[in-house]
């Protein structure tokens, strides 16, 4: 996979990726990353991209020439070798697991991060493919967006992560949230480690995690239910474990 980011700010961009699990996944070459400043497609001295904007408003809004300079060279001129182009947009669609599963089968993407006021429409309609959002709120800009897909694209790599067990059952990959996870010593204020975790069964041990991200679902995001079909004999358990909870001193220690 190759990722080129367009932006005012590569050094932000290239501090955040080049650390960690994403930076070894780098230098190891399982992955590679360009960053393109947009400043030096800017056509003047003085490192310009930006002007007020038609119509008034308050702000400054990145031209187009700039932005589209700075994208053609790494577009190219042929059509067919076009690559996918995003722009970071709190416009966009917003991002989920989903959609970095369909970007993780590109060789090549391109991410357009916006500053200040945003982009001139021209150029967007020009050079972008899809729009993405993280979420229903506004940045300053795309950078810190352009990181967050990439990062969640990459962990699915071949070789980013030691297996794909590692991220295969992780929250949202299956439409549920993972099951609540616990480490050593297995009793921490008096609080134990649910018996089945320690009991070596197997079988039990992963129909117990199944349970338990259904109930963690049904807790935390009740929404992510609707695509869902449950078993009446899970309602049951769930239901179940939901009596439980709710009496003092609970502790997750039920055998499925
Ligand atoms: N004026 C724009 C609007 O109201 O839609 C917001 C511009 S924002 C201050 C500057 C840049 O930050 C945007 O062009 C975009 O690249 C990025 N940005 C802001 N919020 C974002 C979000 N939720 N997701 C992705 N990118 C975002």
């Amino acid at each position: 996979m190759k990722y080129t980011v367009l932006t005012l700010f590569p050094e932000q961009v290239r501090s955040f990726l080049e650390t960690s699990i994403i930076g070894r996944a780098i230098k190891s070459g399982i992955l590679s990353l360009d960053t393109v400043q947009i400043r030096d497609f800017c056509g003047n001295s003085y490192g310009k991209v930006d002007d007020t904007m038609f119509g008034g408003g308050t702000g400054m809004l990145m031209q187009c020439e700039p932005v589209y300079a700075a994208w053609q060279s790494v577009a190219g001129s042929d059509p067919e070798k076009r690559p996918h182009t995003i722009f970071l947009s709190p416009k966009g669609t917003v991002f989920n697991q989903q959609k970095a599963m369909d970007l993780a089968k590109y060789p090549h993407l391109v991410f357009l991060c916006g500053h200040y006021e945003g982009i001139d429409q021209r150029v967007l309609d020009t050079i972008v493919d899809e729009e993405i959002s993280i979420g229903d709120y506004v940045l300053t800009g795309g950078e810190i967006a352009a990181c967050v897909v990439i990062d969640s694209i990459s962990r699915m790599l071949p070789g980013v992560l030691p297996d794909a067990s590692a991220y295969e059952n992780e929250s949202h990959m299956g439409g549920v949230l993972e099951a609540p996870q616990y480490t050593r010593p297995e009793t921490w204020r008096e609080k134990s480690v649910p018996s089945v975790l320690l009991s070596g069964h197997h079988a039990k041990i992963i129909e117990w995690r199944r349970l338990s991200a259904l109930y963690e679902t049904w807790q935390k995001r009740p929404d992510l239910l609707d695509r869902q079909v449950i078993s009446a004999s899970d309602w049951e358990i769930l239901l179940e474990w939901k009596e439980e909870n709710q009496k003092p001193n609970f502790q997750p220690n039920f055998q499925p």
